[in-house]
């Protein structure tokens, strides 16, 4: 592991202007010189992996009083980006308003890393990739910009079918994140430039030629919560997960789903999909061939059919095509059975 320095911050804006000497005292040749560190459970793993190699952490653990809680209002879900993953995924509020939050947030990681991970890390994790994470390997142009994609014509199992680009297909591998694209939630985000507030869907972006830019934050932006508007689809609302093994696993694909039901007919559909592309995905396509109609196993058919055709599978990933299609067929099935 490299020498970095560390500076706890007492509250936001101590944080946010340690974040801004840090990243004015870098090495103009590093990337991403200043980073936050909350939970710490994938940053620390990547700087020990030397993926990762900040020159400054600034602790945020103390901005929990400040940035810790979890609010229900009539008119939505405010989730601080320091309340811990197990915090969200077992509060009995969004439990019962939020079903596809919590359940998002409940088949992720193992307990021992829900029980330390923040929100706000949740959702800035990083590729899985094994070539992202094995420094052994020259060509990664998320890593190494320019220097070509190790993925393309090697394992790419795990890989992105949805959202690629010439230079990257990795995939996206929160769970979280599908949840709240799922729901229009937004993104509360401070900087030394002032607040934002952005909506969720804007906060990754699609790899295209610059793969390692992957987020939409201005250096040093902290973020501070999310929020979650309510709707008549909250509460119908699920998120089913398949992965490699059920103790703890990221997503071979997974399905987050709301639906606003009009007797049998779908007044609405909310759709998201998880391990199959590169960013968090909003299927539109899925949600434009429900609605109005009833939701049968037909539609549902049709519905995952439109959301996967698009893909662009490669030799080892192929089988996430029918595997994200049944995923989000079971979870629709099983969403319309749910009262609403
Ligand atoms: C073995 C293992 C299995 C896992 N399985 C899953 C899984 O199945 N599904 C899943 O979704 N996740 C999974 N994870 C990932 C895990 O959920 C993340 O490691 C965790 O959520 C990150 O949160 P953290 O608070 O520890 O973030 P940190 O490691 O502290 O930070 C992560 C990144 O976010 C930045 N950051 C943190 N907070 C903020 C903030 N408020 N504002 C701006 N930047 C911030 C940091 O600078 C850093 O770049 C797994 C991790 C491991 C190690
Ligand atoms: S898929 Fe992306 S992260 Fe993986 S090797 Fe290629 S460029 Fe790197």
């Amino acid at each position: 592991m490299r020498p970095f320095r560390y500076e706890a911050a007492a509250d936001r804006s101590q944080a946010i202007a340690a974040a801004r000497a840090g990243a004015l005292a870098a090495e103009a040749h590093v990337l991403a010189p200043t980073q936050y560190l909350a939970g710490g459970t994938t940053l620390i793993d990547l700087m020990k992996i030397d993926v990762m190699r900040p020159q400054t952490l600034v602790d945020i653990n103390a901005l929990a009083g400040q940035h810790g809680q979890i609010e229900l209002t009539p008119e939505g879900l405010k989730l601080g980006a320091l309340v811990r993953m197990a915090q969200a995924a077992e509060h009995p509020g969004v439990r019962h308003d939020y079903p596809v939050i919590a359940q998002s947030l409940q088949l992720a990681a193992s307990p021992q890393l829900r029980n330390m991970a923040s929100l706000g890390g949740n959702v800035l994790q990083r590729t899985r990739c094994p070539y992202f994470r094995d420094t052994s390997w020259g060509a990664c142009n998320k890593r190494d910009p320019g220097s070509g994609c190790a993925a393309m014509d090697g394992i790419n199992r795990q890989h992105a079918i949805l959202g690629g680009s010439a230079d990257c297909i990795a995939a996206y591998p929160g769970d979280f994140a599908q949840s709240l694209i799922a729901l229009d939630a937004t993104v509360v985000v401070k900087g030394s430039a002032g607040g934002r507030t952005l909506p969720f869907a804007t906060l990754h972006r699609p790899p295209g030629a610059t793969p390692n830019l992957e987020t939409t934050l201005a250096p040093g932006e902290l973020i501070t919560g999310f929020h979650v508007p309510s709707g008549p689809w909250t509460k119908r609302s699920l998120y089913l997960k398949i992965r490699d093994r059920q103790s703890y696993e990221f997503a071979l694909a997974s399905a987050a789903v709301a639906l606003d039901m009009d007797g049998s007919k779908v007044r609405e559909a909310r759709i998201a999909l998880g391990g199959v592309a590169t960013v968090p995905w909003r299927s539109r396509e899925a949600e434009a061939a429900l609605a109005g109609k009833e939701l049968t196993e037909d539609t549902a058919q049709a519905a995952a059919r439109a959301a996967f055709a698009g893909a662009k599978p490669r030799v080892h990933n192929a089988f996430k095509v029918a595997l994200g299609q049944s995923t989000l067929v079971r979870a629709l099935l099983q969403a319309v059975a749910m009262e609403g």
